[in-house]
């Protein structure tokens, strides 16, 4: 072990910064951070060591440095761009058994300073012992994607309930279970999720019993998988994909995506709509609250965004009249996810102002749409479910006033390997299908950003 890892209390100390440049005002900014009360000395500052001035949250000694500067103070860090003079702060430091940081050069310092994952009061730092910050900092972006934004508020939750817990189970076996559970189960996901509250409501009930047995609260996430590529996953999807009990998915999940699901988790398939194995809508609800009520924690895995077309509210719906906890996550729905990477943005200063999701689903053979709102100028319309009614969404904006050569694109299965987009204008949209095999899903982008596609295409190899 090169250094020796400990975590440093600052509050009120005298810590000095020497220079006044960039790296000097990150160092200054993470010592505040601290507590410390920081000095700053530099003949000159940048705009941030200035504002952090003028807010009173530093002092500064407007000079170059003498060996002087560093009387009293608790800790140095030496961060001027010319080595010799940072080389000479470290010996001075280090003849007053000061602790000193050299910004570029950790050998000449006694200490470094870690990447660092703030969640606090929890703390993870990282240190490749001075050898490489890239590779700190990459560790850290991958512990950073891992561990929740709001893991810290588990500590605060965990000391507040400590005393009570203690007393109910005396045990320290049982008490260590308890607290395994809880910061595992719903508690904690709720804690996440930002709902505090309801987190110290459920822990109240679990510990005073009320809540049957620790094991019978089960819960139910309802999350966005995205259009296709995994990769658009968020962090909060795919800590819950793998922490599910069972995962109830439909045929608009890319298959790359049900494989992130844990190894050991239940899955089950329930279809589309248009799908003779499909179960129906009433069905996947009931069997939401079931599997709940089972005390398992249940995984609705959609496509895209669950509220964007994706019958999400219907799902929760029974979930929220049998008090089942749920909740929701957001994912980048396929209007957005094609247009990034077809290269047509969904809005641009020189030709839409606004963009509409629309379903172009068949009800009875028709599509009951607001036509006069959709034919609005500078606009783009995204069209969910259009490919069956593709004629009749082409002829019926003509008709009420959209240019017929209005450009107009499909883009199937986007974001996906297979992903093909065709461009074309909106009287010659319904030729598409004809000439060529579209494959679901697709999605129909209609407006004057389509014509950018030429230019910003940059995902497709063809
Ligand atoms: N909740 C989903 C939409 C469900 S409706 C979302 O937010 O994306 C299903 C329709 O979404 C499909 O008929 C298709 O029009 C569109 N769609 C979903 N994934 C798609 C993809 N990868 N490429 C193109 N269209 C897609």
């Amino acid at each position: 072990m090169s250094h020796f890892p400990i975590f440093l209390k600052l509050q009120d100390q005298p810590c000095l910064v020497v220079g006044g440049g960039d790296v000097a005002a990150r160092k200054t900014l993470q010592l505040l951070k601290s507590g410390a009360k920081v000095t700053l000395l530099a003949p000159k500052i940048n705009e941030v060591l200035t504002t952090l001035l003028q807010e009173r949250r530093i002092s500064y000694l407007q000079q170059i440095y003498e060996e002087t500067s560093i009387a009293g103070m608790s800790l140095v860090i030496a961060a001027t761009n010319d080595s010799a003079v940072n080389k000479l702060i470290a010996q001075h430091a280090k003849a007053e058994k000061i602790l000193i940081n050299v910004v570029d050069n950790p050998d000449a310092g006694s200490f470094i300073m870690p990447s660092v994952i703030d969640r606090s009061p929890v703390m993870i730092a990282v240190s490749t012992g001075g050898s490489s910050p890239v590779l700190a900092r990459l560790l850290r972006s991958r512990l950073e994607a891992l561990i929740p934004s709001n893991y810290g508020k588990l500590a605060g939750l965990i000391s507040r309930f400590r005393q009570r817990v203690k007393g109910h189970f005396p045990n320290i076996k049982e008490r260590r279970r308890f607290w395994e559970h809880i910061l595992q189960g719903p508690v904690a996901e709720m804690l996440y999720a930002g709902q505090e509250q309801r987190a110290m409501h459920l822990l109240e009930k679990q510990l005073t019993g009320e809540s049957p047995s620790v094991d019978s609260s089960g819960e139910v996430y309802l999350v966005g998988g995205g259009p296709g590529d995994p990769d658009l996953l968020t962090f909060r999807a795919l800590r819950l994909m793998q922490q599910a009990d069972v995962v109830l998915y439909d045929r608009l999940v890319a298959p790359g995506i049900v494989e992130l699901v844990r190894k050991d988790a239940e899955r089950i398939y329930v279809g589309k709509e248009r799908d003779r194995h499909a179960l129906p809508q009433d069905q996947i609800n009931q069997l939401l609250v079931d599997l709940a009520k089972q005390g398992k924690r249940v995984l609705r895995l959609k496509g895209g965004d669950p509220f964007i077309f994706g019958r999400g509210g219907e799902e929760i719906d029974l979930l929220s009249e049998n008090n089942i906890p749920f909740q929701i996550v957001p994912g980048i729905t396929a209007a957005s996810g094609c247009a990034s990477y077809a290269g047509i943005p969904l809005t641009h200063r020189d030709f839409a102002q606004s963009c509409l999701f629309i379903t172009g689903h068949l009800k009875d053979g028709t599509m009951n749409l607001n036509w006069p709102a959709l034919v609005q100028p500078q606009q783009t319309l995204a069209v969910y479910m259009g490919t069956h009614g593709i004629e009749i969404l082409s002829r019926e904006l003509i008709k009420h006033g959209l240019s017929q050569n209005t450009p107009a694109a499909i883009v199937q299965q986007g974001t996906t390997s297979e992903q093909r987009t065709y461009t074309t204008i909106l009287k010659n949209l319904p030729d598409i299908p004809k000439q060529y095999e579209i494959k679901p899903p697709s999605m129909i982008i209609i407006g004057d950003v389509v014509s950018l596609h030429k230019k910003l295409a940059w995902f497709e190899s063809n």
